[in-house]
């Protein structure tokens, strides 16, 4: 296999931090019936030692997720972060906006339209360039922030929304490591890479989505912009407390992937010997990864509910577990169900009251304790 070489700033030096063996593209949700074997790949995580960037290692995987149903939690922290970002003063009526989505949806372009803000034409140079877990997709780290600073005019700004790295590792989150997700920024790795483009971060929003997100906003060197703030050095400061840029710190996520899967995978057990029934919900692709570390058959989760009618009728990739529709829900009167994608814990409550009101429980796969598995 050729050495290689960081996808941001070229370098080869670097260090295997996470390994998760060989798993099936976490896209590739095959039709129920097809019995596999499902093909599988490599899915490793790689720090580069030279801009910090972590980053998938191979990926020969082709991405073709069915488009997952947008969670509440992702349109409502879109809301929230447009009216912040605008209150600073960096989204003017008028203004020309460039939009680099994510291919599982959520898009600022309507927010942004009701302020007045004018969308570009393909290529145009533009005021504001908003990427919203984008970049994160493309397999050349380098190209595509080259892209997207190129279009930023002169006094314009770039913004960049991420998962950060910092989240992922302080809660353990080592599914967050994927097929089709090339990068994994922290804000440390980020600026490295933006410097390499004669850009600067000038401040920083910080979410709860996803445990933790960070919205970045930069611009060209030259520009002196009047947000530069404190933001951005408490964020580097937090990062260096953590250890994002040294490889033993992130080789946490391997042991977190281990203790979680054995958590799984015995409190399923436990609920199969003890009579009661779990159903799955989210048939989301961090799912994937953490069912085939758990060794979770169909005997122990009988199937997975998903809002998305794209998802009905296929199964979930390297396990025989159906993914059904929500009537199953009420249908199969499941003693618990356990959440893989817990940022929709508020709206699932709320959209299916009929679960609680029959006895059952909604578990979140990622929390310890009386919320979680216990
Ligand atoms: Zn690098």
């Amino acid at each position: 296999m050729d050495q290689h070489k960081c996808r941001a700033c070229g370098e080869s030096a670097g260090a295997l931090v996470l390994d998760l063996g060989d798993q099936p593209a976490c896209d590739y949700f095959p039709r129920q019936g097809d019995p596999g074997p499902d093909p599988v790949y490599p899915l490793q995580m790689w720090l580069c030692s030279s801009c910090g960037l972590a980053q998938l290692l191979a990926d020969p995987t082709i991405p073709e997720e069915p488009k997952a149903v947008e969670p509440a939690a992702l349109v409502a922290q879109a809301a929230d972060a447009v009216e912040r970002v605008a209150a600073a003063g960096l989204l003017p009526a008028g203004h020309v906006v460039a939009e680099y989505g994510s291919p599982h949806g959520g898009s600022w372009l309507s927010l942004l339209a009701e302020r007045g803000l004018a969308p570009a034409s393909p290529g145009e140079s533009v005021d504001v360039i908003v990427d919203c877990f984008g970049m994160m997709h493309a397999a050349d780290q380098h190209a595509a922030l080259a892209e997207r600073t190129a279009r930023v005019r002169p006094g314009g700004v770039l913004l960049l929304q991420y998962h950060s790295l910092n989240t992922i590792i302080n809660s353990g989150q080592w599914n967050a490591l994927r097929h089709g997700h090339y990068a994994y920024y922290s804000t440390s790795a980020l600026t490295e890479m933006l410097a390499m483009h004669g850009f600067t971060p000038r401040t920083a929003w910080q979410f709860d989505l996803y445990g933790g997100t960070v919205l970045l906003a930069a611009s060209r060197d030259s520009d002196s912009r009047p947000v530069a703030d404190g933001t951005v050095p408490a964020i580097l400061a937090e990062e260096a407390r953590t250890g994002v840029r040294d490889p033993e710190t992130i080789r946490s996520l391997q042991r977190d992937t281990h203790a979680h899967a054995k958590r799984v995978h015995d409190w399923l057990v436990e609920q199969r010997s003890a009579g009661r029934s779990v159903l799955g919900y989210g048939a989301a692709s961090r799912a994937v990864a953490l069912l085939l570390q758990a060794r979770v058959d169909g005997s122990l989760l009988p199937a997975i509910v998903d809002a998305s009618p794209a998802k009905q009728g296929l199964r979930m990739p390297g396990a025989d577990i159906p993914i059904v529709g929500t009537e199953e829900l009420t249908a199969r009167r499941p003693d618990a169900v356990l959440l893989f994608v817990p940022d929709l814990l508020p709206e699932v409550r709320k959209a299916f009251p009929e679960v609680e009101a029959a006895g059952a429980r909604w578990v979140d796969v990622e929390a310890h304790g009386s919320a979680g598995l216990q």
